[in-house]
C-alpha cells in the first residue's frame, strides 16, 4: 500500500499537462505535428516534429507569440517603406551551373536506368544525385529541386461556374508592386478596412437573437464555417481589381452577436467605391448535401474509397 489518497492522486498533473507547461515555459510548440521522413538512399524512417505555426494564443501559446513577434518586427520595417525591396536571386555561379547540369544528366541516366530495369545502377545514380543535391545547398541554392522520379501529377478538377447575382469586376494584371500611392507632399496613406457578415435577424445589446425562431442559425454557422475561405477571395478580388499586390495586417475577431468580422489595416489607400465594388463582387462557392434530412446512419454509412480518397455511398459508389 503507498498511503496515497484518492485525492492526493486527483491533484497530480497529467503527463499530457506537464509536457504542455513545460513546452509553454521553454517557448516550443505545444502541439508539433510529427512528419514521418524516409530516407530515400537508406529507406530508414525518421521521425520529424514540425512546430503547429497557430496564430491563435489558446491553442499554441508559443507558436502564436512567435508568430506575432514575426508580425510585429514586419510591420515595423515594412509598413513605411517607399521602395519595393529588392528580392532579385544573384546570378548563378560557375560552380552551380556545372552542377545542375551534372545533375540534368544524373538524372536522364537515372532514368533510364530505371526504363531498363537495372536496380542497382538506378540506386547508384539515385544516391549521387542526391550527393549532388547537398552540394548545391551548401552553396546557397533555395528551392526545391525536381525530383528524380517523374512525378504521376493528379488533375485538380475545378468547377468554373460563376454564380449569375454576384457583379462582373474590372480585371486588371497585379503587378509585382506593394507599395501604394504616393500623393501630393509625398504622402502615402493606408487604410483600415472592417469586414462584417449580413445580418441573420434582429440581435438585442447583448448580442443574442431578438426572435430566436425567425433567426436564421443555419446560415450564419454556415458563414462563419467558410469565412476564412471568403476571406482570402476578397483579397484576391482586391489585388486584381486595383492591379498591384495591396500588403495588410489583420485579424478576425467575433462581434457581440458572435459571427466572425475582420479588421484589417491596409497599405497603401484604395477608393471606397472599389473596397464596396469588390466587396459586393466576393463570394466563395462550396457545395453542401442537404443537411435537413437524414440520409446515412446505423450499419448504412459511406465507404472509404481508397483509390479515389474519398467517401462514396456503400450501394451506389
Ligand atoms: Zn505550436
Amino acid at each position: 500500500m503507498n498511503g496515497e489518497t484518492r485525492a492526493e492522486r486527483m491533484r497530480q498533473p497529467i503527463a499530457l499537462d506537464v509536457a504542455k507547461a513545460a513546452a509553454e515555459k521553454y517557448g516550443v510548440c505545444v502541439r508539433p505535428f510529427t512528419m514521418e521522413v524516409e530516407d530515400r538512399a537508406s529507406y530508414e524512417v525518421r521521425y520529424v516534429a514540425v512546430p503547429c505555426g497557430s496564430t491563435v494564443e489558446s491553442v499554441c501559446a508559443p507558436c502564436a507569440k512567435k508568430a506575432k513577434a514575426l508580425r510585429m518586427a514586419q510591420c515595423r520595417e515594412g509598413w513605411h517603406m517607399t521602395e519595393e525591396p529588392d528580392f532579385t536571386a544573384r546570378q548563378p555561379s560557375q560552380d552551380e551551373k556545372g552542377l545542375m547540369t551534372f545533375r540534368a544528366d544524373l538524372v536522364k541516366a537515372y532514368r533510364d536506368a530505371v526504363e531498363a530495369g537495372e536496380a542497382g545502377d538506378a540506386d547508384e545514380l539515385r544516391e549521387e544525385i542526391h550527393s549532388v543535391d547537398a552540394e548545391l545547398r551548401q552553396l546557397g541554392v533555395r528551392g526545391r529541386f525536381p525530383s528524380p522520379d517523374a512525378p504521376g501529377k493528379r488533375p485538380v478538377k475545378r468547377s468554373t461556374k460563376r454564380r449569375q447575382d454576384a457583379p462582373n469586376l474590372p480585371r486588371r494584371r497585379v503587378e509585382k508592386r506593394t507599395v501604394g500611392r504616393e500623393y501630393a507632399g509625398g504622402f502615402r496613406p493606408s487604410m483600415f478596412v472592417t469586414l462584417t457578415l449580413d445580418t441573420y435577424g434582429r440581435v438585442r445589446d447583448d448580442g443574442p437573437p431578438v426572435d430566436p425562431d425567425g433567426y436564421d442559425y443555419r446560415r450564419a454557422a454556415r458563414d462563419a464555417v467558410h469565412f476564412a475561405s471568403l476571406v482570402d477571395r476578397w483579397w484576391q478580388n482586391l489585388r486584381r481589381v486595383v492591379g498591384w499586390d495591396v500588403q495588410y495586417f489583420a485579424t478576425v475577431e467575433p462581434q457581440k452577436r458572435a459571427p466572425p468580422h475582420l479588421h484589417a489595416a491596409v497599405r497603401g489607400s484604395i477608393p471606397h467605391e472599389t473596397i464596396r465594388l469588390v466587396t459586393a463582387a466576393t463570394y466563395h462557392q462550396v457545395w453542401w448535401p442537404n443537411h435537413d434530412e437524414r440520409v446515412y446512419g446505423g450499419d448504412h454509412l459511406p465507404v472509404w474509397d481508397a483509390r479515389a480518397e474519398v467517401f462514396v455511398d456503400p450501394d451506389t459508389r
